[in-house]
């Protein structure tokens, strides 16, 4: 898609990257120049050894935070050490996130408040704490990643749904407050996409249905969309890039579906 090295000289923090989406979207923006601040909950020596990797690999200056993020302080501190190393966030993806389902009247209030927490009020902690030095400097990107479910809902993801609508609604009112200010803030809003975070899914039906794997994951895909597969992390890297570049730059205040036609189906009486 994009190419050279277009983020040269930018700072980017992807909450989340140690794995699935996340990762797939840091490698995009060190591929396009970008210094990464790395984040996720990993042993810190397996951290710096991804650390290490992404340096060498892509020829950029790297961090790693193991900042646990369901708290304000933990958001903070991740805000610090990115600060600290690079002098400010230029590129902010609010990636991380967690799954729990169940019935509501069986929700654990611990999964609620975690949910909550990482998938929703980091977005709000990160953002606060970084969009006055993006100001400043008249050039910002803050990407959410939110989820089909800002958009619609399902069974049992009381917690998740609720969250991925929250963070529809925050990227909405951040971009407006800054519409003249240089920065754009978006939302991107997959289906299925083949991660760790779904993984779980996947192998109960197969274990349900008594099928392989594949099939399962198959089984669970098309309940919801009309085309029969995941989208692949690295489409999300892909549309991460684009959402940086120059070409984007009046794209602002969007929940952007990446979804296999999920949420095409719905009705527009709602
Ligand atoms: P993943 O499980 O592969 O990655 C989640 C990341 O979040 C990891 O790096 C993990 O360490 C980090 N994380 C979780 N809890 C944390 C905490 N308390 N503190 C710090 N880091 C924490 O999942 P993924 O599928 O790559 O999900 C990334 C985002 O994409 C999530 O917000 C998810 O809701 C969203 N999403 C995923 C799918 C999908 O089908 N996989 C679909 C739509 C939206």
């Amino acid at each position: 898609m994009l190419s050279g090295k277009l983020l040269a000289g930018k700072t980017a923090l992807v909450t989340g990257s140690t794995s699935g989406i996340g990762h797939a979207m840091a490698s995009k923006l060190a591929e396009a120049g970008a210094n990464v601040v790395l984040h996720g909950l990993m042993d810190p020596t397996e951290g710096e050894t991804l650390r290490q990797d992404f340096e060498q690999q892509y020829d950029v200056q790297c961090l790693f935070s193991g900042a646990d993020i369901s708290t304000a302080e933990g958001n903070e501190e991740l805000v610090a050490v990115s600060v600290e190393k690079f002098g400010g966030v230029d590129i902010l993806i609010n990636n991380a996130g967690i799954q729990f389902t169940a019935p509501i009247e069986e929700f654990p209030v611990a999964k609620w408040d975690a949910i909550i927490g990482i998938n929703l009020s980091s977005a709000f902690h990160t953002t606060r704490l970084l969009i006055s030095g993006m100001q400043q400097r008249g050039w910002g990107r803050i990407i959410n990643i939110a989820s089909v479910h800002g958009l619609v809902a399902s069974l049992n993801k009381a917690a998740y749904v609720a969250a991925k609508h929250g963070i529809v609604g925050l990227t909405k009112v951040v971009a407006l407050e800054n519409a003249d200010k240089g920065v754009t803030v978006n939302a991107i809003c997959p289906g299925w996409v083949d991660t760790h975070l779904v993984a779980a899914q996947f192998q109960a039906r197969a274990d349900r249905d008594g099928v392989s794997l594949e099939e399962g994951k198959r089984s669970v895909i098309v309940e919801k969309q009309p085309m029969p597969k995941a989208t692949p992390p690295s489409s999300l890297g892909d549309l991460a890039l684009f959402l940086c570049s120059d070409a984007a730059a009046t794209i602002t205040g969007i929940s952007l579906p990446i979804d296999g036609g999920w949420t095409a189906q719905r009705s527009t009486f709602r």
